[in-house]
């Protein structure tokens, strides 16, 4: 091998905040507070507090490898601890405050997190769960001197005090760019919650990855909001892409909800918007209420279960929003595949371009895509072969955190990684989620895809929400039942539903029942908990048995 002669510099987290202090030291970060009221300030005086942090985390003893956890909204300071406790080589450990605090005692445990950085919010919550905290012995609420609790938590440290306290000035240490710098752990919808440990060079490989796949998603100028959290897989790496790419960042705390999110789009001015399905449904309520959608709004991106087409149609018809699709996991820093139009493709009408963001993208690069059937053989890339998906890349976990028996399950001995969705490729590189492979209804020897079966449903303009479950059946082993939630002032008929349907999927996919509820149960992550239906509706009598 001739060895090429260039430097060899380790990519490393610090780099991107120092580039968008020195490049883009006004381009804003705004953000609605917990404390309430907004902030807003620009990269550079993010740089200049972030260099405080550190000065203060080393201060705390904190040293290279420590995992520092977080319990934080989407907000500036969180944003400052992502690159202060990386910059300084420790590891930033989101945990999502939606876990059942047990999951929550858990990770912090299994993670051996020394500090605890939190959210107003949260102090309660913490306040409660700290006697089961076994390794953390630093807790710092992340809020002003003002808003400090009189008494609770022996020493607790106020996040501003020890900033003021601190030089903002930093030089970085340098170490190996595949050190870790951030930890999260899956939500554990089969056993234990997993811990997926980010390096420094995965971290900007998979943001440089996901720019370069999609370079105009982050044109200068762009106003970003992700309502997707950035204590779940890294908010889809935005912080760090908005540094790099110089848009604006619009971070919007713990309100989630559709009329707090138009107003801050409103008044913000935000062009994207990132987040899960479920989030959409509430915005676009507003968008009706109103009668138009926030004045820049032009994308939507969406991740983390799948998009129904009427959701794509609806904001493609109606508001003029382009609808980029995205699948990916946790354990893929994690983005996997996107909406990635080809030239001829770009030039069809919208409807038509909605239809192809169904499908959930094309693969970003630098992540190669199989397909191994039930009988252990790869799958065509032809759009009819289905079986689970693996996927191989350097954004991709080569093994769980201090979990070695998780890590065996899941790679392959070609190094892959199971992913554990059952998919099609299409020859043009579409990917098509058929299922989870859990969530699959298992139907006389077939299966029935709880994905399209929902997708048809949702054409039903009286359903607001829908899932597909499979419920035991004598006979078929399983059958479908369609657990639905009307819209708001709708009074949509099981028989009008089973119509729509019918001219949509075939007869054996066909649920058995609909059963209407008032609201579906969520995961921490925002997606339907296929597992908590299935356990709710364990028993349930499908019409034909009890007839039988
Ligand atoms: P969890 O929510 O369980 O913590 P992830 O956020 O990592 O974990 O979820 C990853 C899973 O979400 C994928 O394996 C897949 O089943 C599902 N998923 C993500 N994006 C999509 C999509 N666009 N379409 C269908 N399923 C998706």
């Amino acid at each position: 091998m001739l060895r090429g002669m260039m430097m060899d510099r380790p990519l490393l987290v610090s780099s991107v905040i120092d580039y968008a202090a020195d490049v883009y030291p006004d381009v804003e970060i705004v953000s609605n507070t917990v404390e309430g009221g907004i902030h807003r300030y620009g990269y550079k005086a993010s740089r200049e507090r972030i260099g405080r942090l550190a000065n203060a985390l080393i201060g705390l003893g904190v040293k290279p490898g420590d995992r520092v956890a977080t319990l934080a909204w989407n907000g500036y300071r969180h944003f400052e601890l992502y690159y202060a406790i990386a910059g300084i080589g420790a590891v930033c450990h989101t945990i999502n405050p939606r876990l059942f605090p047990e999951q929550m005692t858990y990770i912090a445990n299994h993670a051996e997190d020394t500090t605890l950085f939190f959210d107003l919010t949260f102090l309660p919550l913490v306040e409660k769960l700290k006697p089961s905290f076994k390794t953390i012995n630093t807790y710092v609420l992340m809020t002003d001197r003002e808003h400090m609790p009189a008494n609770g938590i022996a020493g607790l440290l106020c996040y501003e005090g020890l900033l003021s306290e601190m030089s903002p000035d930093i030089v970085w240490p340098e170490f190996d760019e595949n050190a870790a710098c951030a930890l999260c752990y899956t939500s554990g919808t089969t056993g234990e919650p997993k811990g997926v440990l980010y390096s420094n060079r995965s971290m900007l490989l998979h943001t440089f990855f996901l720019i370069a796949t999609r370079p105009d998603l982050f044109a200068h100028n762009r106003t970003i909001l992700p309502v997707v959290p950035l204590f779940h897989a890294n908010a889809w790496s935005l912080p760090y892409i908005t540094p790099l790419t110089g848009c604006k960042f619009i971070l919007p705390g713990a309100k989630l909800d559709g009329p707090t999110l138009y107003d801050l789009m409103e008044t913000e001015g935000a062009d994207a918007g990132w987040g899960v399905p479920t989030v959409w449904l509430g915005l676009i309520d507003e968008f009706k209420k109103k009668g138009r959608k926030p004045r820049n709004l032009r994308q939507i991106l969406s991740g983390g279960s799948a998009v129904p087409q009427a959701m794509i149609d609806t904001l493609t018809r109606d508001y003029d929003i382009e609808v980029t699709h995205g699948w990916g996991m946790t354990e893929m820093s994690p983005v996997g595949t996107l909406t990635v139009f080809r030239p001829e493709e770009q030039k069809l009408p919208p409807m038509e371009r909605a239809k192809l963001s169904a499908k959930q993208g094309r693969r970003m690069f630098g992540v190669d895509l199989k397909i191994i059937d039930e009988q252990g053989n790869r799958g065509a890339h032809d759009g009819e072969a289905s079986g689970e998906l693996f996927v191989r890349g350097s954004t991709i976990v080569s093994g769980y955190f201090n979990n070695e028996d998780a890590s065996r399950k899941q790679i392959d001995s070609e190094g892959w990684f199971g992913t554990g969705d059952v998919a099609k490729i299409q020859k043009d590189g579409w990917l098509l989620i058929v299922d989870r492979t859990k969530d699959l209804v298992k139907s006389g020897g077939e299966w029935i895809s709880s994905i399209d079966v929902e997708n048809a449903a949702l054409a039903c303009k009286g359903l607001a929400n829908c899932a597909v479950i499979g419920v035991p059946h004598p006979k078929w082993h399983e059958r479908p039942l369609l657990v639905a939630v009307k819209a708001p002032g709708a009074e949509p008929t099981k028989a009008e539903i089973l119509d729509v349907l019918g001219s949509k999927i075939a007869k054996w996919q066909m649920p058995d029942d609909v059963v209407f509820v008032d609201a579906l149960p969520m995961t921490a992550t925002g997606k339907i908990s296929k597992k908590d239906l299935r356990a709710k509706f364990a028993d349930y009598q499908l019409p034909e048995q009890a007839q039988g």
